[in-house]
């Protein structure tokens, strides 16, 4: 292993830092084969492990964070170098699974939104591959209305006291720290009365549980705060100007969730299981390549992910220049959750019964990734959600009927009061 403190400065090309990160790479990393790469199960402590290793590697190498500020630990770079690094890193071994959340939303929002010493102390720590972070924003009475959390943060004899539950969040079994959505002020109407919080998740006060998924993963953890304890310091933002800062969290997942955010540690060689399928390499493995039905699946899945390419560079490019708002990251955020789907759907079609029978082939991951084929209308908000953000805030359509607009949180009806 070659350990040297590069110092990179602006005046290294693209093209020069694209030849300079291959041959440390080919020095450096583990190579894999990409059209075979190893799989990270996200459920698993030692793929988390494994992945700080990697990222203390990259981090030693100098080629971590690369589009998030020096002063931050990172190298301060322009996405067109993290962009040719996700090139040249396909054949290596990343630690794709610290992408997202922790780098592509955690950090990004902290960096946005964080005080000086949570960049400084948090980012630096993700960077480094010393620590993780992760979201605690949905709660067991419903996501989509993020503005509607009732967890608690009490003011109490100079520091913030939490209860409540959050739920679903990804990956915070291996995380350190979680951003965590709670209600500060009841009199106010629901989106004046948040605050973010940065919340140490070995602190006392806090029950973490894993949550069992249909596909049998146990990614997603629940987790209950009785009167856990927080300072000051462990506010992000203004106290009640959370909405601003999960907004950003918002903007940056949805950035993330389709493929377009800058902030990741490469993302090129992929979970096999996440990777698009190989539909073509499906039909000749079943024999129906010369199938005219067969192909006319596989090119309507192939064009699509074509366009999401394009949507990708389209939709970045116009939320960088103004002429789309921030939310313009939504159009790839449900362009993604729909393309998942067809193409999940589309490898079944090519499969058919061969599917669903363990025969060794390695057909049957096609209907177990088959169960999970929402997950990209989910997460990060809803596709409907996703449908309502684009009529409202990019399309210009009137707003949505809400009951509970302008009115103070303690008094708008909930449940059966
Ligand atoms: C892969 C994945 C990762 C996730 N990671 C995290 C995480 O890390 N942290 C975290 O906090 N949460 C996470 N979530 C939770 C996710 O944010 C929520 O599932 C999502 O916001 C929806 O909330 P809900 O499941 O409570 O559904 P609900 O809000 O109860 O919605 C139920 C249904 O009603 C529809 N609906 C609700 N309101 C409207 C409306 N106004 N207009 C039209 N339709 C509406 C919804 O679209 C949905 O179909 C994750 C979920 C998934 C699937």
């Amino acid at each position: 292993m070659t350990d040297t403190a590069i110092s990179t400065g602006t005046t290294e090309s693209v093209d020069e830092f694209a030849a300079r990160a291959r041959a440390w790479l080919a020095e450096n990393m583990p190579r894999i084969d990409p059209g075979d790469p190893p799989f990270a199960v996200r459920a698993e402590g030692a793929s988390w492990e494994r992945a700080k290793e990697l990222q203390k590697q990259l981090h030693r190498g100098g080629f971590a964070g690369i589009c998030f500020p020096r002063e931050y630990g990172g190298l301060g770079l322009d996405p067109a170098y993290q962009k040719a690094f996700d090139k040249e890193c396909r054949d290596y071994e990343m630690p794709l699974i610290l992408n997202t959340p922790s780098f592509t939303i955690c950090a990004a929002t902290l960096l946005d939104e964080g005080s000086e010493e949570q960049k400084r102390d948090r980012i630096s720590a993700a960077i480094r591959g010393e620590e993780v972070l992760c979201q605690l924003l949905s709660e067991p009475n419903g996501g989509s209305d993020l503005a509607g959390v009732i967890t608690r943060a009490d003011r109490r004899d100079g520091t913030w006291i939490i209860n409540g539950a959050k739920t679903w969040s990804t990956s915070a079994f291996a995380a350190d720290y979680g951003l965590m959505l709670a209600r500060t002020d009841w009199t106010v109407p629901k989106h004046e009365g948040l605050t973010m919080f940065l919340v140490p998740l070995d602190s006392p006060g806090i029950t973490m549980r894993r949550i069992k998924e249909v596909n049998g993963n146990e990614e997603f953890c629940e987790e209950f705060f009785d009167g856990l304890e927080l300072g000051d310091d462990a506010v992000v933002g203004e106290v009640n100007g959370g909405w601003a800062v999960a907004s950003r969290q918002l903007f940056h997942e949805r950035r993330a969730v389709g493929g377009g955010s800058e902030f990741g540690s490469g993302n090129g060689a992929e979970n096999a299981q996440e990777m698009p399928p190989d539909h073509v390499g499906l039909a000749e493995a079943t024999g129906q390549a010369d199938d005219p039905r067969i192909q006319d699946l596989a090119g309507r899945a192939l064009a699509r992910r074509i366009v999401k390419e394009q949507l990708i560079e389209h939709v970045s490019r116009a939320v960088t220049d103004g002429s789309l708002p921030p939310t313009g990251g939504t159009l790839i955020r449900l362009f993604h959750a729909e393309i998942t789907e067809l193409e999940v759907d589309t490898a079944l079609a090519i499969a058919g019964t061969a599917g669903v029978i363990d025969d060794g082939a390695g057909l049957l991951d096609i209907s177990v990734r088959y169960l999970s084929r929402q997950t990209g209308s989910l997460g990060g908000g809803t596709s409907e959600m996703a449908r309502n953000v684009i009529g409202e805030r990019i399309l210009g359509f009137p707003r949505e009927f809400a009951a509970d607009r302008g009115v103070p949180f303690n008094q708008v009806k909930r449940g059966k009061s």
